[in-house]
């Protein structure tokens, strides 16, 4: 073959953590394990290839626990889930169903460990449970650390690249990148992975631009070749011209110069031009990303996601164990409110000692609030570690998918009988402490005047929102193209619940990601919404661009929005009306 082609391409994946790096490509390199031969052992030398299983499974246990204890102090809290690759080493499917295969087909180790992989790879396949998928991922991570050492490959040793680079991998494990150094690491692109994926919540904790579902990168990309990332359009660009590397580094520097800008004015509250104040707010998943709402100028947390302090772990956590982690968060945050989400398990987040394995439909099953009235000591366990955290500041609890007043009664007779039990035990917490629901599922919307009666706020899902009226599964790729926010039918829906809102004297939050794109502002300042809550990152540019809008003005173009009868026609006219505004506030990366 001759040279290369070496002429600048793009490769579209899914947009991951925001931002753009350039520079040189570090391929992530598996091979050398891939092909795997199989032969046959002698019956009297079986018990040696079972010890030197042993010995593989041995070292791959103790590689990773050096990586646990290595770990950068700002991931700490991800090392939950190697700890569970810990116990996956000695696992029955994996550990004794290989030892198995070696001695009773009388084949070599890398065989026998290829076939399990294999056989479990088989079984996830029609799963189509996200989560269930990712306890297969895990197996494959942990048996390719023991074939490494069965056959002696390398390592892929990310904490020993010694220059600047940008990671290209197939799928980067939560052990590898957890072995990021910002210094040498400039960002990561995968073939594989999702925006939900733990490797992704990994990117954004570390601030470095990712772009995921790459398909082939690393077919098509080598080591050292140039290449470009953007984050938030999900982009790579492979080989750039010179031409192209000038634009993104001016779109760099103009990047870091808006976003070192905006956070720095983001420190003050967000107001309209006529003087409306919004509280711009912070969705966290985990404790340590309270820095960031922070760093970002957050006015409060407006959604805790609880599930992921579930996750990493072999059995329901108790009431203490939560409890010291919402403390934390609350005792950062506090005098600003912190409200905590309930756990929202099931539908597409599920945990291997609650698997929701056997339902046809996890979206419409028996997921969050539904869950925790079936469970109600997992689920009083975490109330009264919110209720305990709430003597420590501003807490909120807010419980998710609510779909009849029912749930509500019972949810808060739970709550009672929760503060009840402290009550007697003697322990402080905050005996009116704000309740609310997610309005995430139409009947919430169109019950809201009946559910407001029992509530102290509302907070808007659009995610499940969305999901829900338009009947698009929010995860499907091939719908992706008709989930829009700003569906006029979305759109009536808000209006709805604020309206309901303002009559009944309740607050009403916005906390899906409609909330956190500065292109839905001119709407939802129209609509009346003056709580938002968002991923941290996104802070800076929503209070930005609320200071170049004027809420009277946007309550008369919402007049004009509530007359247009299609996605289409609401895009057209918001790019009349503000189009100059919305470039102007057009972040890069
Ligand atoms: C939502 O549905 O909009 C929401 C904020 O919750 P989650 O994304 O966790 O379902
Ligand atoms: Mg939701």
């Amino acid at each position: 073959m001759s040279d290369v082609d070496q002429s600048e391409s793009i490769i579209t994946g899914i947009s991951g953590s925001p931002g753009i790096c350039i520079g040189k490509a570090y391929l992530v390199d598996r091979e050398g394990v891939n092909v795997i031969e199989k032969y046959y052992i002698r019956k009297e030398k079986l018990n040696d290839e079972v010890k030197r299983f042993k010995a593989a499974v041995k070292n791959g246990k103790a590689e990773l626990a050096s990586i646990i204890e290595d770990a950068p102090e700002e991931l700490r809290q991800h090392v939950g889930i190697l700890e569970t690759h810990m116990a996956l080493y000695k696992d029955k499917m994996l550990y004794g169903r290989t030892i198995e295969i070696i001695e009773n087909e009388m084949v070599n180790a890398e065989w026998a460990l290829k076939k399990v992989v294999s056989d479990v790879k088989g079984m996830f396949q029609n799963i189509s449970d996200p989560y269930l998928k990712g306890r297969a991922t895990d197996i494959v991570h942990v048996s390719d650390r023991i074939l490494r050492n069965l056959v002696g490959a390398g390592d892929v040793n990310i904490a020993a690249i010694n220059k600047r680079v940008i990671l290209v991998a197939h799928d980067l494990s939560p052990a590898d990148t957890s072995q990021i150094q910002l210094e040498r690491v400039k960002g990561f692109i995968t073939d594989r992975g999702g925006k939900t994926s733990h490797t992704n919540i990994i990117a954004r904790t570390l601030g470095i631009p990712c772009v995921l579902g790459l398909s082939d990168a690393t077919s098509l990309i080598k080591s050292d070749d140039i290449i470009i990332v953007d984050g938030k359009s999900g982009i790579v660009v492979l080989h750039p011209t010179d031409q192209t590397i000038t634009m993104y580094e001016e779109r760099l520097a103009q990047y870091e110069e808006h976003q070192a800008v905006i956070t720095r004015s983001s420190q003050l509250p967000a107001k309209t031009a006529d003087n409306v104040r919004l509280l711009v707010m912070g969705n966290i998943e985990l404790p340590e990303e309270v820095v960031s709402v922070r760093d970002n100028g957050g006015d409060g947390i407006g959604l805790f996601r609880t599930e992921f302090l579930y996750m990493s772990r072999r059995t329901f956590p108790n009431t203490d164990d939560l409890f010291e982690q919402y403390r934390e968060v609350v005792e950062l945050m506090a005098p600003k409110p912190v409200t905590i989400r309930t756990l929202d398990i099931n539908g597409d987040k599920a945990f291997s000692y609650s698997s929701n394995s056997d339902e046809t439909n996890p979206a419409l099953g028996l997921r969050a609030i539904r869950f925790c009235l079936k469970n109600p000591e997992v689920f009083k366990d975490q109330l009264k570690a919110i209720l305990k955290a709430s003597a420590y500041g501003n807490v909120r609890v807010m419980f998710p998918m609510i779909s009849s007043i029912d749930e509500v009664i019972e949810a808060k007779e739970l709550l009672k009988q929760s503060a009840e039990e402290l009550d007697r035990k003697g322990e402080s917490f905050n005996p009116d402490i704000e309740v609310g629901i997610m309005i995430e599922v139409p009947s919430a919307v169109i019950l809201a005047d009946v559910l407001a009666e029992e509530v102290d706020f509302f907070s808007i899902g659009t995610n499940d929102l969305v999901q829900y009226s338009l009947a698009i599964d929010r995860g499907n790729r091939k719908v992706a193209h008709l989930y829009h926010p700003l569906h006029p039918a979305v759109i009536r829906m808000v209006k709805r619940v604020v309206d309901v809102g303002r009559e009944k004297n309740i607050n009403v939050v916005m906390c899906g990601e409609m909330a956190g794109d500065p292109y839905n502002m001119p709407i939802l300042l129209g609509l009346g919404m003056n709580e938002l809550s968002m991923v941290p990152q996104s802070i800076p540019a929503v209070k930005e661009m609320i200071k170049k809008l004027n809420a009277v003005d946007s309550s008369l173009f919402l007049t004009d929005v509530l007359k247009q009868s299609s996605t289409s026609g609401i895009l057209s006219i918001m790019q009349e009306a503000y189009g100059k505004i919305l470039l102007e506030n057009r972040t890069v990366g």
